[in-house]
């Protein structure tokens, strides 16, 4: 039986946020339409997929605590005609602060959601308007609080870098988080995408961000806090008190099957020796008028590919990558060896009992480490 995981990307939001790319749109009242849709793509993906468990369900977006309860209700119910459920699934919401009324909470919490992953970003007035954010310190709080009472499990997003910031605001933020209580944070680096406006302020020079080395010292500050109130450091920007890990992000790093519903979702499917990655086209209006044509992209992995993955995906967690799965793939051995010991010297990994880890330090550079040690691989 497939072990599977299921993501659904809800593209809608009140507002843009002024440094958000995510493919989303703020025409609400296409919620209904997009939720046709989704019944259609999720019956015709599942059909093929009647033997598999579901061991997580993540509503990502856009905002899903925006959408009325009601369509999250049936969208279950759908899903679990075609697959069964895991007693213990984890089912997470993505949630902005100014949606979750305790009423709200009820209904989420009745409906089955048993983990919350609340978009704070911060709990100071001065960042989330300079973030362009719809909520209030004061709502953060009080909603973060109201969700550790009625479901307990519970992440809030933090960022640091934002114009303005100093390591004491940042230092604030992340003992707010601390004090809240709450079980799990992840901690994001505020960068600049395209096409944003955040990106035009700054070329214009209306807004100047603290620099890398000041965000790099806001991140190591996470860190070390976090750490020293007994959140395990388990993945690049996550931190989790044990057993509060995100059981639908690990299985996406860890490389089990997910199945990504709604438009720009991805998809990943491992059956035998095959590995399939897919993605659903960037427009709702597609997405709606056809959603069992959605796919605009399909691969099969090639060994090598799998292998690169794994080197990438791994060197993200604190289980870190068994150096066997690097020498099996490198022509010459020692190469590989010179390589781990440099990065090693350098403080950005370490190697202990086989295993390579990437250190607190190389965090900050991680893709660039793992290129490091991409395979020079062996010709078949
Ligand atoms: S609420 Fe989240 S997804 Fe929506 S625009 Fe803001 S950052 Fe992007």
């Amino acid at each position: 039986m497939t072990r599977l995981h299921c993501y659904v990307h809800v593209p809608f939001c009140r507002e843009r946020c002024s440094y958000c790319d995510f493919f989303l749109v703020t025409r609400q009242d296409l919620l209904g339409r997009f939720f046709s849709a989704l019944h259609s793509e999720t019956s015709e993906r599942l059909a093929a997929l009647r033997e598999s468990t579901v061991h997580s369900i993540h509503f990502g977006g856009g905002t899903p605590s925006l959408v009325p309860v009601v369509y999250l209700e049936n969208w279950l119910e759908a899903l679990s005609r075609h697959v069964s459920l895991s007693d213990d699934a984890e089912i997470t919401l993505e949630a902005n602060p100014e949606d979750l009324t305790n009423e709200k909470l009820y209904e989420l919490a009745a409906l089955g959601v048993n983990r919350l992953s609340i978009g704070v970003q911060s709990f100071i007035p001065e960042k989330l308007r300079a973030l362009g954010r719809l909520h209030t310190a004061e709502e953060a709080l009080r909603v973060t609080d109201m969700a550790l009472d009625l479901i307990g499990n519970v992440s809030v997003d933090l960022i640091c870098g934002v114009e303005g910031e100093s390591p004491d605001i940042w230092a604030q933020d992340l003992d707010t988080a601390i004090s809240s209580g709450v079980p799990h944070v992840s901690v994001y680096m505020l960068t600049l995408e395209k096409k944003t406006r955040l990106e035009s302020f700054v070329r214009k020079g209306l807004v100047t961000l603290p620099d890398e080395g000041a965000q790099a010292l806001m991140y190591m500050m996470a860190c070390e806090r976090l750490d020293a109130e007994g959140f395990e450091h388990y993945e690049v920007s996550n931190f989790s008190k044990p057993g509060f890990f995100s059981r639908y992000n690990l299985g996406c790093w860890q490389r089990e099957s997910y199945l990504g519903f709604g438009p720009s979702a991805h998809s990943f499917l491992v059956s035998g020796d095959h590995e399939l990655r897919s993605a659903n086209a960037s427009s709702l209006i597609r997405y709606m008028s056809s959603p069992r044509e959605a796919q605009e992209y399909r691969e099969m992995l090639s060994r090598e590919e799998r292998a690169d993955e794994k080197v990438f995906l791994s060197l993200r967690l604190s289980s870190g990558l068994e150096l066997v799965h690097l020498m099996q793939y490198h022509e010459g051995n020692d190469a590989v060896l010179e390589n781990v010991d440099r990065l090693k010297k350098q403080g950005l990994i370490e190697f202990r009992n086989g295993v390579i880890k990437v250190s607190r330090k190389g965090f900050l550079f991680a893709d660039k480490v793992a290129e490091e040690l991409l395979p020079v691989r062996m010709r078949d």
